[in-house]
């Protein structure tokens, strides 16, 4: 039941003949119905590692197994089956495409994936109806607010039952309020047995879950 079990993870970027070790050592475990922020300041590595544990980019060396899955044998193409399949990414910019509806924003991981259209629009609506967006299921990006658009990119992480949903900076473009709301789905997509790896420097988003990790200089630590 673990879903991530990263190890001994280094990353190093050479910049000319400078290189800089981003992520020192990092070993990380993320077990089934686990809800962990990791949490630390700018420049500390968060989005380096979550570019890893998401299959992105792969570490200078160390082992990760997702769901049962070595990632650093995997080819490309396997790769973008393992981000497609078993995770589901929500970002500061919400990064949803512009010209496209709600609706076809989280239509779209289930069409890459070969789902029938009448199928992954009926799930499309259902997710968003959920999230408290079914007024709003053709409306663009930029006819809604943040807190919606972020909304929509939940609904678009989730729509394929991901094993893993993994957020950088979720609340980063967010008022309080959107925030808090935003907070509350996570949980309560937890609640529902989501397994959810938020990445953070906002200490009031780590005060909402019971599981903290801290990062800081690219190493974790249990405690700060
Ligand atoms: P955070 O998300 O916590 O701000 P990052 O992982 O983005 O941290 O960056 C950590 C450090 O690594 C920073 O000093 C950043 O400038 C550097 N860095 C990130 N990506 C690259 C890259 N592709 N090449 C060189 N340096 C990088
Ligand atoms: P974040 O806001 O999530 O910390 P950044 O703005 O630091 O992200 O980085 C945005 C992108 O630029 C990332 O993909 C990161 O890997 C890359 N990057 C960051 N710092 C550098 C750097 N010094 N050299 C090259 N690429 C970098």
């Amino acid at each position: 039941n673990c879903v991530i079990d990263a190890n001994n993870l280094i990353k190093i970027y050479q910049n000319g003949s400078e290189e800089l070790k981003v992520l020192d050592d990092v070993s990380i475990q993320v077990y089934r119905g686990d809800f962990m922020v990791i949490l630390g300041p700018s420049g500390s590595g968060k989005s380096t590692l979550m570019n890893i544990l998401g299959c992105l980019d792969l570490p200078t060396s160390g082992q990760y197994t997702l769901d049962g899955l070595n990632v650093l044998e995997a080819s490309d193409n396997e790769l973008a089956e393992i981000r497609n399949k078993k995770i589901g990414f929500i970002f500061q910019k919400f990064n949803l495409l512009p010209r496209l509806t709600a609706l076809q924003n989280v239509m779209l991981p289930l069409l890459y994936r070969g789902v029938k259209e009448e199928e992954a629009l009926e799930a499309a609506k259902e997710k968003l109806t959920i999230l408290g967006l079914g007024a709003r299921l053709f409306h663009r990006p930029n006819e809604l607010s943040g807190g919606q658009q972020q909304r929509v990119a939940i609904a678009r992480a989730i729509v394929g039952n991901p094993q893993l949903l993994l957020a950088d900076e979720p609340t980063g473009n967010l008022d309080s309020k959107s925030s808090e709301d935003a907070i509350r789905i996570f949980k309560e997509l937890n609640q529902q047995g989501n397994t959810i790896v938020i990445i953070t420097h906002d200490v009031e988003v780590a005060q909402q879950v019971k599981k903290i990790v801290y990062i800081r200089d690219g190493k974790l630590y249990e405690n700060h």
